[in-house]
């Protein structure tokens, strides 16, 4: 079975561009140029050199030796949280100012939830010297303050989305409109593996660095290029379908994705879109999306930003339905606990995302001779307020 893109664009029967018609035109010229200019020596050159020097990669592939102990199977951790501004997204970011610079675009739209992606985009957008909007959900800039500041201070502009619920979902509908209204000079830079394609091709390609490295690493530490799992917490889906890429089509790795259960995953109030969704149509792509039965997107909730989303992207709803991913799903009390102790066992304190795909281990048993990476998707220190709040420190 292929677990990758077709030439339609399609995962299985998910992908695709479900796009007004005045997108097309915008879509279609990405669609047309990515593999092509991702293909550029000079594109790689540029692309390889940024990651290297500006990013900081490699990213070490490191053995957690209590936390193994603690769960007696070999858990080693893809350290994503040392990336230059704290987590996986800036390799997406990096990739896709390349690809708008030789687009010839002098203008970067984003959305962003929690601020984490605004950010991302905003650094590179000053490291390249590109006007930068971010567009945000009103009640989002209010709970977000330090990621507002700190895309303010790198000269981007916010644009606050006042409309429904005035969180993630109506920050994107701002930034298509916005890409609608300025076809010729604007680059959209989507932050996850969604959107219509090629975005979760492109951006699944640019992340695909973090599980190159992992073949990489483990061959240099366990003689051999392939872990027995790989395990990732999802979003949209990003740093999974990067720690995941090289290893689809090897059907020995097995693949773990962790979602958001928030308080439960019949609580009424959870991010599990695999447990929850139903096929449906969301920001340009055919996905498994959580919905009434009249088919209106229904709110989701995590008390993780990053995973509070009603979706995931196609490449991860064909890995659901396909069976070859297994999803778990943590519930917002579980990654808490489990947050502390990665930090307590091996100190380093993991954005709240990540602490989902820490909480597997209580339940989810591996043997003791198996390798495990588990994607370090982000560190903690956007998160302590909230883990300052939960746990009374
Ligand atoms: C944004 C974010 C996520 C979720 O996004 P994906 O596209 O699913 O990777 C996970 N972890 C961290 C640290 C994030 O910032």
């Amino acid at each position: 079975m292929n677990y990758n893109v077709n030439e339609k664009g399609y995962y299985g029967e998910f992908g695709g561009a479900y796009i007004p018609e005045m997108l097309y035109p915008n879509v279609e010229e990405l669609r047309i140029n990515y593999l092509r200019i991702m293909q550029l020596p000079s594109f790689k050159k540029d692309f390889d050199s940024l990651l290297k020097e500006y990013v900081g990669r490699p990213t070490p592939l490191y053995l957690a030796e209590r936390f193994s102990a603690k769960y007696n199977t070999k858990i080693y951790l893809k350290r994503e949280d040392l990336c230059h501004t704290g987590a996986h997204k800036v390799n997406n970011t990096v990739g896709q100012i390349l690809m708008a610079k030789h687009l010839k675009k002098t203008r970067i739209i984003a959305e962003t939830g929690a601020g984490q992606h605004g950010v991302a985009t905003a650094t590179v957008c000053a490291l390249m010297g590109i006007e930068c909007v971010v567009y945000m959900g009103e009640v989002d800039i209010k709970r977000q303050a330090p990621n507002v500041a700190r895309m303010k201070m790198l000269g981007a502009t916010v644009v606050p989305a006042t409309s429904g619920s005035k969180t993630l979902k109506d920050a994107t509908n701002e930034a298509i409109r916005d890409w609608i209204n300025n076809p010729i000079n604007t680059h959209y830079i989507i932050g996850s593996v969604v959107g219509p394609h090629p975005y979760p091709d492109m951006v699944a390609r640019f992340q695909s660095v973090i599980s190159a490295e992992i073949k990489q690493q483990l061959l240099e530490k366990e003689q051999k290029e392939s872990p027995d799992f790989v395990v990732a917490c999802v979003g949209g889906g990003s740093n999974a379908a990067g720690a995941y890429y090289h290893y689809l089509e090897d059907e020995n790795v097995g693949i773990i994705a962790v979602e958001a259960a928030g308080k439960g995953i019949q609580s009424g109030e959870s991010a599990a879109t695999s447990a929850l969704g139903k096929t449906g149509v969301i920001h340009g792509s055919k996905t498994l999306l959580m919905q009434t039965k009249d088919g209106q997107i229904t709110e989701p909730y995590s008390i993780s930003a990053g995973l509070d989303y009603p979706g995931v992207g196609p490449m991860h709803a064909h890995l659901f339905t396909s069976g070859r991913g297994e999803f778990l799903s943590v519930t917002d009390a579980d990654a808490m606990e489990a947050g502390l102790k990665l930090s307590q066992l091996e100190g380093i304190i993991p954005a709240i995302e990540t602490s989902h795909a820490f909480a597997i281990f209580e339940t989810r048993k591996f043997k003791p001779d198996d390798i495990v990476v588990v994607n370090l998707s982000g560190r903690g220190d956007k998160d302590l307020q909230t883990y300052i709040e939960y746990f009374n420190l």
